[in-house]
């Protein structure tokens, strides 16, 4: 009997679920509604109860699975599988290993969010297989998963690959999530994207589309600043510049340090595609040590919401066989 791996990607609104194969193929994949309500703590439930009722819906037993690999939104203690916090889920020192090993019966490897969908990237998606290799997701914040030699940087305390908060911007700054100010979130994520073109918007009276789009709906996203970039408008090519430019100058300390073979761009805004990889690579190549740059490759993630799932069945494949 083929065994399968269950990945498991928890996120705010949904828990993406999948049974995936030992090729790193996914047999089924589904999603259900996180519950928060009381502190989050019928999740775990839910998770065992899907489970269950999908393989009953695929007339399989329990046998068929060796294990759940699930990635959570926050640090992770690598020791015991707590959750040190999830402030979207209303988490704090919460064991996520204890309760779902309990609940399902299976064992359970955890890690972050951001990690696992690093991981499915390197093993089926744009990494193709580097073993060093940097993750950035640009969706509502910035994530970020490092690997090196083929396994995640948790850090001392899990707050390894915490991308997103490097400071770009050191005085005067934009306040971030995190308390501090200046971060990378605060300008790449879709939200500081949105903001940076706003604010210039505010500012001057310089003829664009998004000001169209502004006056008529009331705001401008980042996909809108990407659309209007490609079509030349020259207020979008500015804000792309500013973006990616503060991208290409952070992911360039961080391959200093690392000199990795691939740097995958993911998340809702990595949408904007072969743009955004080029100008980012463009900066990027400004600022890392000859060597770094020559081998660092840019590239856009390619397993789309399906990383972390994906991420999560490598966890159980390679710590659980
Ligand atoms: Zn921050």
């Amino acid at each position: 009997m083929e065994q399968w791996l269950v990945g498991v990607d928890l996120g705010g609104t949904t828990v993406k679920l999948a049974f995936v194969n030992m090729y790193g193929e996914i047999i089924c994949k589904w999603e259900i509604p996180t519950d928060k309500s009381e502190q989050g703590k019928h999740i775990t439930t839910h998770i065992a109860k899907a489970i269950d009722e999908k393989l009953r819906e695929l007339d399989e037993s329990k046998e068929r699975l060796i294990g759940i690999g699930i990635g959570a939104p926050g640090p992770v203690n690598m020791a015991t599988g707590d959750i040190y916090e999830a402030v979207n889920l209303g988490w704090k020192n919460f064991p996520l290993k204890d309760r779902l090993e309990m609940e399902t019966g299976l064992p359970v490897v955890v890690d972050n969010d951001a990690n696992i969908a690093a991981i499915g990237e390197m093993w089926k998606g744009a990494g193709d297989g580097a073993k060093n290799l940097i993750l950035v997701t640009l969706g509502t914040g910035v994530g970020g998963g490092v690997i090196v030699n083929g396994q995640i940087v948790h850090g001392t305390n899990g707050a390894g690959g915490e991308i997103g908060h490097i400071t770009s911007i050191p005085e005067g700054g934009a306040s971030c999530n995190c308390g501090k100010t200046g971060c990378l979130e605060t300008i790449a994520s879709a939200t500081g994207i949105a903001r940076i073109a706003t604010e210039r918007l505010q500012r001057t009276d310089e003829p664009s589309s998004l000001r169209d789009v502004w006056k008529q709906v009331g705001a401008v996203t980042a996909k809108d600043v990407f659309d209007a970039a490609k079509e030349n408008d020259t207020l979008a090519l500015q804000i792309v510049d500013e973006v990616t430019f503060h991208l290409g100058l952070a992911l360039a300390h961080l391959a200093n340090g690392l000199n990795p073979e691939k740097i995958v761009i993911g998340g809702g805004v990595s949408k904007a595609g072969s743009m955004l990889a080029q100008a980012v690579a463009r900066h990027f190549k400004r600022f890392a040590f000859p060597r770094v740059a020559e081998a660092a490759d840019i590239v856009i993630a390619t397993l789309g919401n399906d990383a972390g799932v994906i991420g999560g069945a490598w966890l159980v494949k390679t710590n659980m066989m």
